[in-house]
């Protein structure tokens, strides 16, 4: 049994969080939560539906970033960002994410928020360089989206705080992305591997989930494809730098070494996509 309560502000969110600690949870779309509720994994005393939020279902953008309220589904945030190719790998990664029925409860901060290393717009994230606007007390804080995470279901927020926005920087010059994920079926289950990359001029980013704790930027890879250009060769070698970077464990899923293969192999076939991209 729980109560179930719809805020009208994030203050209200934030009081009653710091003031009823684990007893209270954050609901958003819910299609996480519910089903670990059921599944006895958490059993909160108190829902509190952020979608009752005035405000955090708004896209803002402004000159220096695209802040997405906590509020925005999966589905309107794909809508938006389908309009702006620069940040096509975090709209790729949105539509990965099981089915439609889905994307349209389910929210991108909830994605993040829920921190299973497997979520699909993580990676798309960490090479956009996101942060995760973060409300307390004390006002907010911004936290870069690779710190954002502490391990497998934790983050980094405390006692009374909850993510108020996902904040993607504006991207000067263009830049394309490509995200590509392999699961068991096509849609409705987690990836067992999935790679972002982001290249904007001479800059690449490379971005590993499912394959570690939390996910995994792969700077050696990003500081070759920077020296050498992206060449079918740099790919390559881009592709086995990410192997060894990537750190699975075997589970239902896949085992560790299908899942170092899937790395490599992901990783050079969305590199050599993004080089047709770049030169398109
Ligand atoms: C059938 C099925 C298939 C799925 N397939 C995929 C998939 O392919 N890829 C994938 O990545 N995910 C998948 N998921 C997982 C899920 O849909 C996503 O993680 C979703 O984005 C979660 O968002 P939500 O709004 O529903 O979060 P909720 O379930 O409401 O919340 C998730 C967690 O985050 C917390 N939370 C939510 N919002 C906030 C906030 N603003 N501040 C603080 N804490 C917050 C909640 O308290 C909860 O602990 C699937 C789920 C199902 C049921």
């Amino acid at each position: 049994m729980f109560e179930y309560h719809e805020p009208q502000s994030l203050a209200e969110v934030t009081s009653f969080l710091a003031a009823h600690g684990e007893a209270a949870r954050v609901l958003a779309g819910g299609t996480d939560l519910l089903v670990q509720m059921r599944k006895g994994r958490h059993q909160p005393r108190h829902l509190l539906n952020i979608k009752t939020v005035p405000g955090l279902d708004q896209i803002v953008v402004t000159e220096h970033c695209v802040e997405i309220g906590a509020a925005v589904t999966l589905h309107d945030g794909e809508k938006f960002l389908s309009s702006h190719p620069e940040y096509g790998v975090l709209c790729q990664a949105m539509h990965s994410v099981a089915s439609c029925q889905i994307r349209n409860r389910a929210t991108l901060a909830g994605n993040v928020c829920n921190a299973s290393p497997a979520a699909d717009t993580v990676p798309a994230l960490a090479v956009l360089g996101a942060s995760v606007k973060v409300h307390g007390s004390r006002g907010d804080r911004l936290v870069p989206v690779e710190r954002f995470f502490t391990g497998p279901g934790r983050t980094v927020l405390l006692t009374g705080e909850v993510v108020s926005a996902i904040v993607l920087p504006r991207i000067n010059g263009g830049g394309r992305g490509v995200f590509l994920r392999k699961a068991r079926r096509p849609s409705l289950d987690l990836a067992t591997a999935n790679v972002a990359v982001h290249g904007a001029g001479a800059n690449y980013r490379i971005a590993l989930g499912a394959v570690g704790p939390t996910v995994i930027r792969v700077r050696e890879a990003e500081r070759l494809l920077a020296r050498q250009g992206l060449t079918a060769p740099s790919a390559a070698e881009a592709a086995r730098i990410a192997r060894q970077a990537a750190r699975p464990i075997t589970d239902v899923r896949g085992s560790e070494e299908y899942r170092l293969e899937l790395v490599a192999a992901l990783t050079e076939r969305a590199l050599l996509t993004l080089a047709g991209e770049v030169r398109a």
